[in-house]
């Protein structure tokens, strides 16, 4: 059937998807006769979401016709942030942003310019591909470094795949864990109807998250309230538990991971062929062969693997070495943390993670979902890296109802081109994070470059649909750097924070008034999405915005005269084996797929050629190769000083299902769900402070300080507060503020002082911080 249904009465049904989260659900758009938008329901042909919406793709005809979007190109007029602005044409915008970034990568060099997207929207290989264009220089300045990427990244490095996000087999599963994540709250429509189903035929259901009001925590089998960033101890105490009382996959863990490997006692680095032997091979790993009682390369097939191999070996310069397997190197660490030990450090009591361990590791399918707590933490890469070895050893790996390796639609290598070599010889890090395996600019780091000038100036920043001034750490840094640029532009759908201080801000179409070639993250779809009215006024899609700007720039690195031949070369690149007409017509398209279970024919896409718990790339790139048990680098115990001024640790980014990020909080219908940003913390700490709820109070940190409605709650450990992020936006029609200035927003009491070494991630997650009783007045 067509994608564009006509009706009786001269309207007309288009079908589409959602774009305001990565759910991506298929929509049935009715267009009236005068072609205006009056309705959208779910489309029950989608396999994935089966018809169901949310609360923010249901307010798409809110959001459309919403009379506080962005209408027209508008260029500063007066200072900066003193919101005077004259309206321009998109000829007179492209043209005069042209010149700029020419002027500027004259006087400054290529790499003065950032470019930037908010996360989830979809154009980071285009941003990308404005960068690298003909050799230019560029810095990434988007929020990937907490949003996705470490946990994407680190299951490579350990899988060659990405099994832990989308590859969640939830209808499958015998036993569901969701880790640092809520999905039936972010990915609503289609995690809740599989977890449902799954839930109704028996599955187990573990919930590991600070927060006691998570949405499946009283529904599940075990929930452990977890310290803020202490997640490590839980997962080293399940692998205490796992490995201790044998309930690990022998079978899978001796063949397909890395753990028979050999390494040598002390160094913990690989035994390798070239020291034991003269000509050796230095890439070829070792393990000892039980049938034949000697050492052999760990891809030779038809080998007994040894798991506890422990002992003496003579190398090539006669010295004698100890080793042992990575197996034994993981539980030496393992056993340090019994449950007792663990206890102390996360908050959870021992028998919970004792036969919440057991739950998982003896399903006979198990699946663990993980996402942004786990990943907002500066030990992020420690946890992903725990939590990769539990699936691993306990053999759900690309078993159904595990972890699926998801064959997903990769973009970004085709189409942002090869990155200049200068790019990755400029990039800033420092000391605080050199970003080991992350490898790009830290953005706190390019923040700073626009302050100071140092290593070098950064003087523009042009992002779309990004709004750094509510998801970057330490705003009123991220303002005052902001106001250091000679050039920034937002291309959005309202006057953010970020817009108001911009020179140029440009109006971008809502999903339902543009064409777009979408993807899930990491999935085998691809969505023809196309629009199902005309543009208002004159907003522009982003793609046509980057394909334009770009052309203007280098015609040659952007031929392309029109989106749909932009799209048309997408998928050639892309080799999805469909057409932008084709696809259009079919609305969604399923992309070849990869075979599952390919490691048992040709192993893993890792250097030892199995899944890996101990990370040989992690030991290259100067990482260390075991995950560590390490505390947040500012917690109750690793800055007790701090602690003691400020005794609260903070998850900030709590999320709502009705808004994405920091959008929509205009939309009447929503707002008046959640009208107020409201800080949860225990009602005995509010009791001791004599606030009583929906009391305006401060929100403390050595950063700053924002103010919220207490709620105080019995669903939050009495030593933890819970923060919602994205406050800024008013709803004029129920007469309800903004705060401006970031007085309630989450990041402003966020620290740029510490972050993850490998991924550069700040510790979000887990802000120490105090409430403080409103004087007066204030
Ligand atoms: S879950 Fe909601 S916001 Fe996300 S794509 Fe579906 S309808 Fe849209």
């Amino acid at each position: 059937m067509s994608s564009v249904i006509p009706l009786p009465d001269g309207g007309k049904i288009v079908k589409t998807n959602c774009f305001e989260c990565h759910a991506k659900c298929g929509v049935l758009c009715e267009v009236d006769k005068d072609g205006k938008l009056v309705n959208v329901k779910g489309n029950p042909e989608d396999p994935r979401s089966e018809g169901r919406m949310c609360g923010k793709g249901l307010s798409a005809t809110k959001i459309l016709y919403d009379p506080d979007r962005l209408r027209y190109p508008l260029r500063r007029k007066g200072e900066r942030g003193a919101g005077e602005w004259e309206q321009i044409s998109w000829d007179e915008a492209i043209k005069w942003l042209a010149q700029r970034v020419e002027a500027l990568t004259e006087e400054y060099g290529a790499e003065t310019i950032a470019y930037g997207q908010g996360t989830g929207r979809g154009t980071n290989q285009w941003t990308g591909r404005a960068g690298n264009a003909g050799g230019r220089v560029h810095h990434s300045l988007s929020p990937g470094n907490i949003c996705l990427v470490p946990m994407m990244v680190q299951a490579f490095l350990q899988f060659g795949m990405f099994p832990t996000f989308d590859g969640c087999d939830f209808d499958n599963a015998d036993c569901i864990v969701f880790w640092g994540s809520n999905s039936v709250w972010t990915e609503p429509t289609y995690t809740s109807g599989q977890v449902g189903r799954s839930r109704d035929r028996g599955a187990k259901l573990i919930v590991i998250d600070p927060f006691f009001e998570h949405p499946l925590a009283a529904r599940a089998d075990h929930f452990l309230g977890v310290r803020p960033g202490a997640d490590v101890y839980v997962a080293y105490a399940w692998l205490n538990v796992i490995m201790n009382e044998g309930l690990y996959d022998h079978e899978f863990t001796q063949k397909y991971t890395n753990a028979p490997m050999l390494i040598i006692e002390g160094a913990e680095v690989p035994l390798n062929e070239a020291l034991i032997k003269e000509d050796g091979n230095p890439q070829a790993m070792l393990v000892w062969d039980k049938a034949t009682q000697s050492l052999v390369e760990i891809h030779s097939k038809g080998i007994d693997e040894d798991l506890e191999y422990r002992g003496m070996i003579k190398t090539v310069d006669g010295q004698e070495v100890p080793v042992k397997t990575v197996w034994l190197g993981l539980k030496e660490r393992a056993d340090r943390w019994t449950p007792e030990a663990a206890e102390e450090m996360c908050w959870v009591k021992a028998d919970t993670i004792r036969e919440s361990a057991r739950t998982y590791a003896q399903a006979p399918a198990a699946t663990i979902n993980v996402f942004q707590g786990l990943e907002e933490q500066t030990n992020c890469k420690d946890i992903l890296q725990l939590v990769n070895c539990i699936i691993a050893i306990c053999g759900n790996l690309e078993k159904p109802g595990g972890n699926l390796s998801m064959p997903f639609w990769n973009q970004m290598g085709p189409l942002t081109g090869a990155e200049p070599q200068t790019q990755k010889e400029l990039r800033i890090v420092d000391e605080r994070a050199p970003g080991t395996v992350y490898g790009i600019s830290n953005p706190t780091c390019l923040f700073e470059a626009m302050r100071t000038g140092k290593p070098y100036p950064i003087k523009g920043y042009i992002m779309v649909q990004g709004n750094p001034l509510s998801w970057a750490e330490n705003t009123s840094l991220v303002r005052e750097s902001l106001k250091c640029l000679d050039l920034l532009v937002c291309m959005d759908y309202y006057m953010s924070p970020t817009c108001e201080l911009a020179d140029l801000v440009l109006p971008s179409t809502h999903w339902t008034e543009r064409d777009y070639l979408a993807d899930e993250v990491c999935s085998e779809w691809v969505f023809g999405q196309q629009k199902a009215v005309e543009p208002l006024y004159e907003r522009k899609s982003d793609v046509w915005f980057w394909r334009t700007f770009g052309h203007r720039l280098n015609p040659e690195w952007w031929p392309w005269e029109s989106d749909e031949e932009l799209f048309n070369w997408q998928l050639e690149q892309t080799h999805a084996g469909i057409t932008w007409e084709e696809l259009k017509e079919k609305w969604i398209h399923r992309v070849p797929q990869m075979p599952s279970r390919e490691y048992e024919k040709n192993g893993f896409g890792t250097p030892t050629g199995r899944a890996e718990l101990y990370s040989v790339i992690c030991l290259v790139s100067g990482s260390k190769p075991f995950p560590e048990a390490t505390e947040p680098k500012e917690s109750v115990f690793a800055t007790p000083d701090l602690a003691k001024d400020y005794p609260l640790t903070a998850v900030t980014g709590r999320r709502y299902p009705i808004y994405y990020h920091s959008a929509y909080r205009g939309i009447p219908h929503l707002r008046e769900i959640v009208p107020e940003p409201q800080v949860i913390f225990h009602t005995s700490v509010a009791k001791q402070l004599g606030i009583e709820r929906d009391e305006w109070v401060w929100i403390e940190s050595p950063t700053g300080r924002i103010t919220m409605k207490a709620r105080p709650s019995d669903g939050v450990d009495p030593r933890i507060c819970v923060i919602p992020h994205g406050w800024w936006q008013a709803c004029p029609a129920l007469d309800l503020p903004g705060y401006p200035d970031g007085m309630s927003n989450a990041n402003t009491i966020t620290s740029d002082r510490v972050y993850n070494d490998e991924y550069l991630t700040p510790g979000l997650r887990s802000t120490l911080c105090r409430i403080v009783k409103k004087k007066e007045g204030e």
